[in-house]
């Protein structure tokens, strides 16, 4: 195992600079046209593809050459300081390339994870399709079936999946249907569906408080039939996990926490990058603005306010790097990645609100990006659990009870 350091290495100050840069020179010029149009910003992820920041080569070289866990964290909180919208974006393929990583075999990986990105002359993205409209945080819920046609050897989907991050538009989409309703959530399956396949489509495309370049919508699946490899992990590995779970043993719940606590620090880098930016930006407004005869920054009301912000910041790096670490050496013990998220959707939101607050009626309007950013903060402390589930989870897991 080593050593725990907030101390960057070479690479690191190398790409934290690269990234730096895109987010000034392209992201954040972007940011409030993409985000009044709400559209996917094809321009700028082909952009970032071309400078090889977008693809499946540089999530797996950043992720995997890096003992530390901490580069992941460190290449996002740079993206979504230059903007949130663009970020998720740049960042929703992600998603669908974990889904299939979580339970894919090596050569499903190899297939499938690079579709989700494409090239950069043919910029694709990838879904991952979970929620639905009856069932968010109560995976229990869901009603997407996938039904084994054994004469042809294929997966048949039925179901609507809801608030799908780049639904509809995805080349690869990500599903998790049910194929033991009697199992609950451990009846659940992933299969992928490859592009073009009959029968998947774009139901409605919603229209969103923030990260508006994102685009987020439902994915209707009427009768969409895929080959037996299209189910990840495959057929054998499926029937063996159900037969254990009919036998009662319910399978290694302690390897299902490590991956989902995994993933949660990167959703905290998000939501840190966004709330560094409102932070910087409240600083240096406060600094230019004058109210009775002297800079706001002087009154003691303000700079407070200014260094309780930059403290929350600097605490939620400390939270969600360690919580990084931790979970590259698969040592999670009290949830540290729920507690990293938690802290960060809810510094994100409370400190662009702050923000707002130190740019007075600027900061109401949208010629000023920090009400921009309060409106994409929100989602932190929404998506990939909320913040109610991400406390269930570490009042779970520090009591050691089945808290309801
Ligand atoms: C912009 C956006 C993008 C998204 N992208 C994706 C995606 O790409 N893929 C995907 O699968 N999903 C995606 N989602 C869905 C997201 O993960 C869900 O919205 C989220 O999990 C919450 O589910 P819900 O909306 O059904 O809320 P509910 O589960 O209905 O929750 C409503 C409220 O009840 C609370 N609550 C629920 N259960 C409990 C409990 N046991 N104890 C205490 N409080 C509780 C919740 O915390 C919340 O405050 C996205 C959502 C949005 C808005």
């Amino acid at each position: 195992m080593s050593e725990f350091s907030l101390a960057l290495n070479e690479d690191q100050v190398t790409l934290q600079k690269w990234i730096h840069e895109f987010a000034v020179d392209v992201i954040r010029p972007n940011a409030e046209e993409w985000d009044e149009r709400e559209e996917f910003p094809w321009p700028i992820v082909t952009q970032a593809a071309e400078i090889g920041l977008y693809g499946w080569e540089f999530m797996a070289e950043v992720m995997m050459n890096d003992p530390t866990g901490i580069s992941t964290v460190m290449a996002i909180e740079e993206i979504f300081w230059g903007d949130a919208g663009i970020g998720m974006a740049l960042m929703g393929s992600g998603l669908a390339a974990a889904g299939i990583a979580a339970s894919g075999t090596p050569e499903q990986l190899m297939e499938w994870v690079p579709q989700c990105y494409g090239t950069a002359e043919d910029v694709q993205v990838g879904a991952f399709c979970a929620s639905e409209p009856d069932a968010g945080s109560d995976v229990n819920g869901y009603r997407t079936s996938a039904r084994y046609d054994q004469a042809a050897d294929e997966w048949v989907l039925n179901g609507t999946k809801a608030w799908i991050t780049n639904g509809g538009i995805a080349n690869i989409h990500v599903v998790v249907a049910v194929v033991d309703p009697e199992l609950g959530s451990k009846g659940h399956a992933s299969f992928v569906i490859p592009p073009g396949t009959p029968g998947l489509s774009m139901g409605q495309k919603y229209k969103k408080h923030g990260i508006r370049a994102s685009h987020t919508a439902e994915v209707v699946l009427d009768d969409v039939r895929v080959p037996g490899h299209c189910l990840l992990g495959g057929k054998d590995k499926l029937d063996e996990r159900l037969a254990r779970v009919r036998e009662g043993k319910s399978g290694n719940a302690q390897a299902a926490m490590q991956t989902f606590e995994a993933t949660r620090p990167a959703v905290g880098a998000q939501a840190l990058g966004i709330a560094r930016a409102a932070t910087e930006y409240a600083t240096e407004y406060a600094k230019e603005r004058h109210a009775f005869g002297k800079p706001i920054i002087m009154n003691q009301g303000i700079a407070f306010m200014l260094a309780d912000m930059a403290t929350e910041v600097e605490a939620t790096r400390a939270l969600i790097w360690r919580a990084a670490w931790l979970g590259k050496q698969r040592a999670f013990r009290n949830a540290e990645g729920s507690m990293a998220k938690l802290k960060a959707g809810r510094v994100a939101t409370w400190t662009t609100e702050r923000a707002m607050q130190v740019l007075g009626g600027y900061g109401y309007t949208r010629e000023y990006p920090v009400e921009r950013w309060h409106r994409d903060a929100k989602i932190h402390d929404i998506f990939e659990g909320t913040e109610q589930i991400q406390q269930l989870v570490i009042s779970r897991a520090i009591s050691g009870l089945r808290i309801e």
